[in-house]
């Protein structure tokens, strides 16, 4: 738990956020700023402060994250079929504004490449 991280914050519902998946080592909410009809902030709960910062003694983190939670949400929220994007902005040139490991999940339209 870092004290000015906003993340850690909800994460430890001090402040409130639109949940849509809780489990011991991860929380997802919706983004307060929606860049698509679907679109959800995947974290740990535990303070990671970018991808960058992911350690060895958290791979089975990363690996639930990738292989069991994003893929359950896609599927709950009903993009799991038609497709879904999933963006970790990492550091000043990837545009992190929030420094704490988020995965976005985008969907529900038709995304756009290259990204902006
Ligand atoms: P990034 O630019 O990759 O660091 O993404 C940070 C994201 O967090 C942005 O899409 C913001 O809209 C979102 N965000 C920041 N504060 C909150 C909040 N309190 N609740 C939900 N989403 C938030």
């Amino acid at each position: 738990m870092v004290s000015d991280c906003i993340f850690c914050k909800i994460a430890g519902k001090e402040i409130p956020s639109d949940l849509v998946y809780e489990d011991e080592q991860v929380v997802a909410f919706r983004d307060r700023s929606p860049q698509a009809p679907v679109h959800v902030l995947v974290i740990p709960k535990k303070h990671v402060g970018s991808l960058l910062e992911l350690k060895a003694e958290d791979k089975e983190l990363a690996g639930h994250i990738l292989t069991e939670v994003v893929p359950a949400i896609a599927r709950k929220l009903e993009v799991a079929e038609d497709g879904f994007r999933l963006v970790v902005n990492t550091g000043e040139n990837g545009n992190q504004t929030v420094k704490h490991l988020h995965f976005h999940l985008l969907g529900g339209r038709m995304m756009q490449w290259p990204p902006g």
